[in-house]
């Protein structure tokens, strides 16, 4: 079977007059219909480029995919013509971005848009595309979508604002969905009620969604499988329950550590990981995360670990992951290195 999407050992680079910022290096990933990804890791970590990368929206220059492959439904988005990539993007990929009023234009009606967005795939006429813009409003939930679409942007609120982007990003019922931090701007309620209408949408149409958050919480209901990534590289990858219940990685333990837990007072129970994360310059040789691990050993700082699973396979990129390494909540805090 011809899978939905194929990311393999993709390397994006920058190259800036202070160095090479290797934003993503090794990064591989499957998607397949229906299913949803959890992209996760803090600022820098290369989530929002890989993301880039697979809708071929890297500036270059200064940056460049000098190495891997991203696979759609067989084919090669990265051998793909420039017209190939503009019927690729917005249609069969699709993104939804963090901010949505950097995304939409303030002078332009909403409605008109979205509608911008079916007729520029799908040839329709202006009135058709005005009533597709409608009806996607009404999907998403805007009360009143026929008076709302000819709004502008400033007289949405916020969580509305989400919405018509995502309105937007469906319009063409994508096979997959990239959206990149979408509920971090909005407060936690309407976070919820944005997650939930991307879980029904997704169970109305089977696409499948890349979600990319800085947040383990935001995905944990929501994601089949978790890829963790820090500084540009992977981490730790393998089915949700896998990663949530028996993570591998010391990074992923500190994301989860610092958590908020509704049985436990805020004071007693926020974790933060120390430090911070390295300037992507100078990535500490070793494994990346060496610096900030509570359990670094002298063979961190010389040796960089590498991801390895096979597809069902749960991987983790620290030297002791393995079945008879660190596990979470008994390794010993030890650092060999200062
Ligand atoms: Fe920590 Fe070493 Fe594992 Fe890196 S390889 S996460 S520094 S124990």
């Amino acid at each position: 079977m011809t899978r939905l999407l194929e990311v393999i050992d993709l390397q994006t680079h920058f190259f800036t007059r202070d160095g090479v910022v290797k934003a993503v290096d090794g990064v591989s990933f499957t998607l397949d219909k229906g299913e949803t990804l959890g992209v996760v890791g803090e600022s820098g970590s290369g989530k929002s480029v890989t993301a880039m990368s697979i809708m071929r929206l890297i500036p270059d220059p200064p940056g460049k995919v000098v190495g891997g492959d991203i696979i759609f439904k067989g084919d090669s988005v990265l051998e793909m013509t420039a017209q190939q990539v503009r019927s690729l993007r917005g249609n069969r990929i699709a993104m939804i971005f963090q901010d949505p009023m950097t995304s939409l234009n303030p002078v332009y009606r909403v409605g008109e848009q979205i509608g911008e967005s079916v007729r520029l795939h799908k040839n329709a006429s202006k009135q058709e595309a005005f009533e597709r813009a409608v009806e996607l409003l009404d999907l998403v939930g805007i009360p009143h979508p026929r008076e709302r679409a000819r709004d502008y942007p400033h007289q949405f609120s916020g969580g509305m604002r989400q919405r018509a982007m995502i309105a937007m990003a469906i319009a063409n019922q994508p096979k997959v969905l990239i959206a990149d931090e979408p509920t971090t701007a909005l407060d936690v309620t309407i976070q919820a009620q944005i997650l939930d209408l991307m879980n029904e949408l997704q169970d109305r149409t089977g696409t499948a969604i890349i979600m990319i958050t800085h947040d383990l919480g935001v995905i944990a209901d929501m994601a089949d499988k978790v890829l963790v990534m820090y500084a540009g590289r992977p981490v730790e990858y393998g089915s949700a329950a896998d990663v949530f219940y028996n993570p591998k990685h010391p990074y992923t333990w500190g994301l989860l550590d610092s958590l908020p837990r509704h049985d436990v007072a805020m004071k007693d129970t926020l974790n933060p990981i120390q430090g911070q994360p390295p300037s992507m310059i100078r990535v500490p040789e070793g494994c990346s995360f060496h610096p900030r691990c509570p359990y670094a050993r002298v063979k961190c700082i010389k040796e960089e670990p590498v991801l390895r699973h096979t597809e069902a396979e749960h991987g983790s990129a620290c030297h002791f992951a393995g079945d008879d390494g660190f596990v979470r909540g008994e390794a010993t805090a030890c650092r060999e290195v200062s």
